[in-house]
């Protein structure tokens, strides 16, 4: 088979050039430069890393970046505080709390609390329904990224089987919902589903999200599938980072895959800083 292997390294960085350009311009003829608050409760150092490659793609592509690191003795009420703050703040238009917080934090209440219209990362209730019901709002962004992993890479969707393997709220579930706009004929399977290997077989595009290093081996995967593998798990024996995905055994029979690192990850961010650019937008005409 010959195989693609789909750069998401390269995708989100077109995403990110098209981004510079299109934020250039709406700074320069309306005046709006679009702006994203990060919020980091404590030091775990992964987060804290993820909150710098924030803001260094904030800084690349021309917004203002607004970062809010707080002590982990903060209480749910003072974030609260925080976020309210930023929600009455007509120049932010990203609000975003790094997860996880320290577990004495209502992690609902405060991702609830977020303005719907500011909440990038798609977590608010009201725009998961709204992707529900076809509606206009902001998608979790690891989903949003395989769509257009999918779209720039010439793959079809519409009219084939795709199984998506994990039915996590901030990935399994939102995936589905996007690919059943894209007119797939989607299953969701999870960690109770019945002869996953056979269910897997008959998909046209197979997106694993289990967390669970090489689980999804080629037994799993149809002669001539796109495989999209979400997983970042941490290989034990090597201490390298690999998917959920057998990739060696598996990229030889696909029409297409995504490697791990390189594939889904990169992709995230550059839909969170699409969504806060469709924000900076929004806001403009509200
Ligand atoms: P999660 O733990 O919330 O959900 C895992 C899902 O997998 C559950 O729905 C569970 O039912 C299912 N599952 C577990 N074991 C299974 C099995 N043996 N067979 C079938 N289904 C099984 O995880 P998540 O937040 O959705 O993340 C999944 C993976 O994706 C993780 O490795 C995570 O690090 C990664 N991830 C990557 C990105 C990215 O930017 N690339 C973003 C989010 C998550």
């Amino acid at each position: 088979m010959d195989t693609k292997i789909i750069d998401g390294k390269l995708i989100s960085d077109q995403i990110k050039e098209e981004l510079r350009e299109k934020t250039a311009k709406l700074i320069s003829e309306k005046g709006v430069t679009p702006c994203l608050a990060v919020i980091l409760v404590g030091e775990d150092p992964a987060s804290q890393v993820y909150v710098r490659n924030k803001e260094k793609a904030c800084e690349k592509i021309g917004y203002k970046s607004m970062a809010y690191k707080l002590p982990a003795s903060t209480s749910t009420d003072e974030l609260l505080e925080l976020i309210d703050k930023l929600n009455k703040d007509k120049e932010v238009h990203g609000i975003l709390v790094q997860l996880p917080l320290p577990s004495h934090i209502d992690e609902k209440k405060v991702l609830n609390f977020i303005d719907p219209s500011k909440d990038v990362d798609g977590f608010h209730p009201m725009n998961v329904g709204a992707l529900c019901i076809g509606e206009e709002g902001f998608v979790s962004c690891t989903p949003a990224g395989i769509i257009e992993l999918l779209k720039r890479s010439g793959v079809e969707i519409a009219g084939k089987e795709c199984v998506i393997i994990g039915r996590s709220n901030i990935v399994g579930k939102p995936m589905a919902l996007l690919m059943l706009r894209e007119n797939a004929t989607v299953t969701v399977t999870h960690s109770k589903t019945k002869d996953l290997p056979g269910v897997c077989k008959r998909a046209d595009i197979v997106i694993a999200a289990i967390g669970k290093a090489k689980a999804i081996t080629a037994d799993y995967i149809k002669e001539g599938a796109v495989v999209i593998d979400v997983g970042i798990n941490r290989n034990e024996e090597t201490g390298k980072l690999c998917g959920d995905v057998d990739y060696e055994n598996v990229a030889p029979k696909c029409s297409y895959i995504t490697p791990v690192p390189g594939g889904v990850g990169p992709m995230t961010i550059a839909m969170l800083m699409k969504n806060c650019y469709d924000s900076a937008i929004r806001h403009m005409g509200a």
